[in-house]
């Protein structure tokens, strides 16, 4: 796209807030039932059906609000959002509009244009709609499980600049609100989904275009690609003096486009008013204490506590706290005496390698205690590396004792001087050319020597003391 454009983006969230039951109702919200099995008079809609709030969702909505730094307020409004839809049997959405729950958050990020906060204008709650099945024969199919299942719509200001940084914001905000337990960060089922507000301007302008909303983006790699096709289709009709109406579209990923769906609905299309089955929404201190109760760190202060206080390296601090699960892991081997870096080195290859992940649950082949033990034994000098790898793979789905077995082995580090600087005597003397390559300044070749020790040791020797030993013969000048 032509640098004298700049993107223009704000994003809706909608994440399903993680409650047993429905938002109005006490129909079950869990996925995989036959269709129409979850419902009742309330979320089909049956005239006279009275709704009444139910305080799980509230709590969690209120604790994401928290998470998110945005200012709960102590009383908000359900608004009905009026439209026709098949999959929407009431003919109108029970949602918040005037008076959300909270307003003025904010989200950090960091960006390859470096940090960026992002503002979040508000979080409401809303209901579900149905989901509409195509293709039975030439007929669609209405199935209202989902139908009044709880939401939080968190909305972003138009803050973010391309659709990288847009999937980086989408990232953070699923991260946030993983760890704090209210959704399981899902896109692909849709528990988690995403539309995105796009419009162009001219670089330096301080004016909004006309914007375009993206419906429907099931996967972070979408939501870049729809933004930026959209982006340059919208710079393309301009440049040729065009202009870019006000309107849906959805993403075709396979053509790389995006295509119309239907003119945009403005606020007063949807005739909102108050719904009067439904009290004011009331946030009271016991409320709050319920929603303080649960909330747990981030994961931003996580990774600035890792990095900061122990010395992990950022990269491995970000795949630490990119699931609370692992971040538990991490945690848990930490407080049984690991030490910091050598299981954040660890962990993110060797546990995450067989590791299972499915929304807020993970599944892991070993346990902390089993990798708390291993990294000890390699600290000890008991194990080397590669043994420990190889002991961890005997390990894996057992909960058996690493140490238990590596001294009823009687496995051991060579870790005996004198063996090994003979060793290391009889590779320098046998290896003329490397030697001569590295005294002319290539110190490289010291990997290639410590690598040899390795493989005739069988990777039981202490690659601290064999890289030490081989240095000091190396560096002594030629005789
Ligand atoms: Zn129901
Ligand atoms: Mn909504």
């Amino acid at each position: 796209m032509s640098a004298r454009w700049e993107t223009v983006v704000g994003l809706e969230v909608h994440a399903q807030l993680l409650t047993r039951t429905k938002l109005f109702c006490g129909c079950p919200t869990s996925a995989g039932a036959p269709p129409n099995v979850q419902v009742c008079a309330v979320c089909l809609g049956l005239p006279g059906a009275l709704p009444a709030a139910n305080r799980e969702a509230i709590v969690l909505g209120v604790r994401a609000a928290l998470a998110l730094g945005l200012t709960v307020h102590e009383e908000s409004v359900f608004a009905r959002k009026s439209y026709f839809y098949p999959d929407l049997p009431k003919g109108y959405q029970i949602s918040q509009f005037e008076r959300p729950l909270a307003t003025g958050g904010q989200l950090d990020l960091e960006t390859s244009a470096g940090p960026r906060r992002v503002t979040l204008q508000r979080l409401h709650l809303e209901e579900d709609a149905g989901k509409s099945v195509h293709g039975h024969g030439g007929d669609s199919l209405v199935d209202l499980n989902r139908a009044g299942v709880p939401l939080a719509e968190i909305v972003s200001a138009p803050d973010l600049r391309s659709g990288e940084e847009a999937a980086t914001y989408l990232r953070a905000l699923r991260d946030v609100l993983v760890f704090q337990g209210v959704n399981d960060g899902n896109l692909e089922s849709g528990s988690f989904r995403c539309d995105a507000n796009v419009s162009v301007r001219r670089q330096g302008s301080d004016t909004l275009g006309t914007r375009v909303e993206l419906k429907n983006l099931n996967s972070f790699r979408f939501v870049q690609r729809a933004i930026e096709a959209e982006a340059r289709r919208q710079v393309a009709l301009l440049e040729a003096g065009a202009a870019v109406d006000a309107e849906t579209r959805s993403y075709d990923p396979e053509a790389d486009r995006t295509a119309s769906l239907r003119g945009k609905e403005e606020a007063h299309d949807y005739r909102y008013f108050p719904d009067p089955d439904l009290p004011p929404l009331r946030v009271d201190e016991a409320l709050l204490e319920a929603a303080r109760a649960g909330l747990g760190e981030s994961p931003a202060a996580l990774r600035a506590r890792w990095t900061e206080g122990l010395g992990v390296p950022a990269a491995a601090a970000r795949t630490l706290a990119s699931h609370p699960r692992i971040a538990e892991f991490f945690q848990r081997a930490l407080a049984l005496g690991a030490d910091a870096r050598r299981a954040a080195a660890w962990i993110p290859t060797e546990v995450l390698r067989g590791a299972e992940i499915d929304g807020l649950a993970a599944t892991f082949r070993v346990t902390p205690e089993q990798v708390t033990e291993l990294l000890a034994l390699v600290e000890e000098g008991v194990l080397s590396g590669k043994q420990a790898k190889d002991l961890q793979l005997e390990v894996e789905g057992t909960d058996a004792s690493p140490r238990a077995i590596a001294e009823g082995r009687g496995l051991r580090v060579v870790a005996d001087e004198a063996a090994l600087a003979a060793l290391c005597d009889e590779l320098i003397a046998g290896a003329e050319r490397q030697v001569a390559a590295y005294r002319k300044g290539q110190r490289g070749v010291l990997g290639w020597f410590v690598g040899q020790a390795m493989q005739r040791t069988r990777g039981a020797a202490d690659p601290r003391l064999v890289t030490r030993l081989l240095t000091e013969r190396l560096d002594k000048p030629a005789s």
